[in-house]
């Protein structure tokens, strides 16, 4: 059984942004000053509130937006987490281009931050203001400069895709601007509109299923042109780098979440922080707690399908004490989703026409 002291992966949110995104669903609220200081007090204290492993192999401070903190916040924060990262693999911080500055940037170096995450979102202004974005695609090309000559050598961009009024040679164009900054990463995720957001109370519609598959073939298909290796549903790398940190997430692992609306998989238990603010402040973090029963695949092989690394044979013999092929080999067969598979001598994955119909694959398997 894992004890927390094998847990070796620590997410921290920082709920704050300078402005709120028209799609945005995450966890977040305005950077209001007087939040701030106590947010990261309370922090401290439910980091405190873990036996957290002080050897982790990944850190991140993911947001809202972490670089919205001003430079003596950020500072705080980043001393506060020096303790987990004598011996950390790969520390991210998801950052905005915006308030991403040189001096936070060289912050980030001296305390041993790795990886960059940016939210680009879209390369193109008038569509950034639309969406109630705050930079420009001229502070991405500067940001990115700045990084690459500080020595941040593993960087991630970020877009929408489905974002309204992008077409595809739009979308093409940001493909090709982003390629251009040479990120080491790159994650494209589609649009979901959630009905309290701007988007949902204007009443947007996404596309729909069909036009956002040909969305995802048009940046596949420039992606791998370009090299990157699709590794995930929604994420390519170049050079292996794939984010260790969200394979914790996929390959079904363990891991602390501190923060407003973090999360959290620890023991037998998925837990949810709670999304108030005051109430975090007072020290009550939790707020769900959902026993995970061990010996069921349902989790483990969802989210291990999502990604190249797939489903490792003698991990899920480890974990469920029977064999992955002899379990489910004959009704991949028999719902003919052989063509979707690829096998290997030590696991099988999708390929890509699978992992664009994942959901169906999986209800497949396990019903
Ligand atoms: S910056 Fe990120 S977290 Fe903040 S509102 Fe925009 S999408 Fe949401």
């Amino acid at each position: 059984m894992t004890t927390n002291k094998d847990i070796k992966s620590l997410y921290v949110h920082i709920p704050f942004c300078h402005s709120l995104c028209a799609y945005c669903d995450f966890p977040k609220l305005l950077a209001i000053k007087s939040f701030i200081h106590p947010y990261l007090l309370s922090l401290k204290k439910e980091l405190d509130s873990y036996y957290i492993n002080k050897d982790l192999d990944t850190l991140y401070i993911g947001g809202g937006t972490p670089t919205s903190l001003d430079d003596e916040e950020f500072s705080f924060l980043l001393s506060m987490l020096d303790e987990y990262t004598s011996n950390i693999k790969e520390y991210t911080i998801e950052a905005n281009p915006e308030s991403l500055s040189k001096n936070k940037l060289e912050m980030m170096k001296i305390h041993g931050v790795n990886r960059l995450s940016i939210g680009v979102e879209s390369t193109n202004d008038d569509i950034l203001k639309s969406i109630n974005r705050l930079h420009t695609f001229d502070d991405v090309k500067k940001v990115m400069k700045e990084a690459r000559n500080l020595g941040f050598d593993n960087i991630s961009l970020d877009l929408i895709l489905g974002l309204p009024g992008v077409n595809d040679e739009m979308l093409k164009e940001d493909i090709k601007r982003i390629i251009k900054l040479k990120p080491n990463h790159i994650s494209c995720y589609s649009l979901t509109i959630h009905d309290h957001t701007k988007m949902g109370i204007d009443r947007i519609e996404p596309p729909n299923d069909d036009e956002m598959r040909k969305k995802y073939d048009l940046v596949a298909s420039l992606l791998h042109e370009a090299g990157y290796q699709h590794y995930e549903i929604s994420n390519w790398c170049k050079d292996d780098k794939m984010s260790l940190h969200n394979l914790t997430y996929w390959k079904d692992e363990k891991y602390f979440g501190v923060g407003l609306g973090a999360s959290g998989y620890v023991n037998n238990y998925r837990y949810t922080n709670t999304l108030n603010i005051s109430e975090y402040i007072k020290g009550k973090y939790i707020q769900t707690k959902d026993n995970i029963d061990q010996d069921d695949d349902f989790e483990y092989l969802m989210l291990s399908l999502r990604t190249i690394l797939g489903v490792n044979y003698q991990e899920y013999q480890r974990r469920f004490h029977e064999g992955f092929l002899s379990k489910y080999l004959f009704k991949i067969k028999k719902n003919d989703d052989l063509k979707y598979f690829i096998f290997e001598k030590d696991h099988c994955y999708l390929n890509y026409e699978g992992m664009m119909i994942l959901d169906t694959i999986f209800l497949n398997l396990i019903s």
